[in-house]
């Protein structure tokens, strides 16, 4: 069931569980995660980037997930824009049906991130669409958006967190839904080189000065060893790295709140070693369904140990009871949606 992420984040708020943003850039991927979610009974938001936008053409993406709709009519579903930009691309985002955009101008100086942040929301909101902003810098790289360098970041992290009183500034500035927040994590998967440790304390600090407002967590993938060295093990060549442990992301949606946690890579590699290991042992393999079928059999498995990680399973029935109780007024393409047209 197609939904903005207000149902879900009113309940993950303090109900001590997170929402997984997955990104999504074929079938095989968007198919293991929504089995995942409705075998897990959870609810996802299904993430599209500006690179995967442009690598599947945005109607074959869009096309997948209304299936998804359709075939899982009773898993909380959102259609989200991860790190969006520009205004054009808002608007695209808002005709093409998703029902959550990300305006990141966490680039841009403070007052310009404000200003275009606060554009955004007003557009979305007068389409019945929700915003995520973003305030503060995280390492690493993520398509296009280029963090900061691994070890300058580790180094200086301190300096790179989001600031608490800044954003009750950006909050009240932009009436955004939900805000992502530079609390240790790191995009990509060369992320630290030691085990990092999350700013729990900066979580308290700006819940603390945001009451109300969901956070998020950018790159928080684990970049699991054992799935590092499958791929090398069928000669693929990762560099030795170190994600967020899981029992950190863990502990920051179930005791600090956190809403919504981002995982990109982990998925990327588990489909990378699922196929290498296809090729390697049969390297006569040319039919596609047989590498891209098991590894999105994989990918499934490795969904389900994340929502178990965000302590989400279980949790569609009530966000769909959530949604349809509210007494706000929902825009007719909700309405159309609720009843299940
Ligand atoms: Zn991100």
């Amino acid at each position: 069931m197609l939904m903005t992420t207000k149902p879900m984040f009113d309940l993950a708020y303090d109900g001590g569980f997170g929402i997984g943003g997955f990104n999504v850039n074929n079938m095989e991927m968007t198919q293991g995660i929504i089995e995942a979610c409705a075998e897990s009974r959870s609810p996802v938001i299904l993430q599209i980037s500006k690179g995967a936008r442009a690598y599947a053409n945005i109607r074959f993406l869009k096309h997948i997930i209304d299936a998804c709709v359709e075939e899982y009519p009773d898993v909380p579903i959102c259609i989200h824009c991860d790190h969006g930009d520009t205004m054009p691309l808002m608007q695209e985002c808002i005709d093409d049906g998703y029902t959550s955009v990300m305006m990141d101008g966490s680039h841009h100086p403070y007052d310009q991130n404000v200003e275009i942040t606060k554009a955004a929301v007003d557009l979305a909101h007068a389409n019945g669409v929700v915003v995520e902003g973003e305030l503060g810098k995280l390492g690493g790289i993520e398509e296009d958006v280029v963090g900061l360098d691994a070890a300058e970041y580790e180094a200086n992290i301190e300096q790179f967190l989001t600031d608490a009183t800044e954003a009750k500034d950006f909050y009240a500035k932009t009436n955004i839904d939900s805000l992502a927040v530079a609390i240790g994590t790191s995009h990509g998967a060369f992320k630290f080189t030691k085990a990092p440790k999350l700013a729990f304390d900066r979580i308290e600090q700006i819940m603390e000065t945001c009451p109300g407002l969901p956070l998020v967590m950018h790159g928080s993938s684990s970049v699991p060893k054992e799935v590092a060295a499958k791929i090398n093990e069928f000669g693929g060549e990762m560099k030795d790295s170190m994600g967020v442990p899981e029992d950190q992301i863990n502990m920051a949606v179930q005791k600090y709140g956190v809403c919504k946690v981002n995982v990109d890579t982990d998925y990327r590699m588990i489909m990378t070693a699922t196929i290498r290991e296809v090729f390697a042992k049969n390297p006569a393999e040319f039919d596609p369904r047989k590498y891209l079928g098991p590894a999105r059999t994989e990918m499934k498995k490795m969904c389900k140990q994340k929502l178990e990680m965000l302590n989400c399973v279980g949790k569609a029935d009530e966000v769909i009871a959530h949604w349809k109780n509210q007494g706000e007024p929902m825009p007719a393409f909700y309405e159309k949606a609720k009843a299940g047209v």
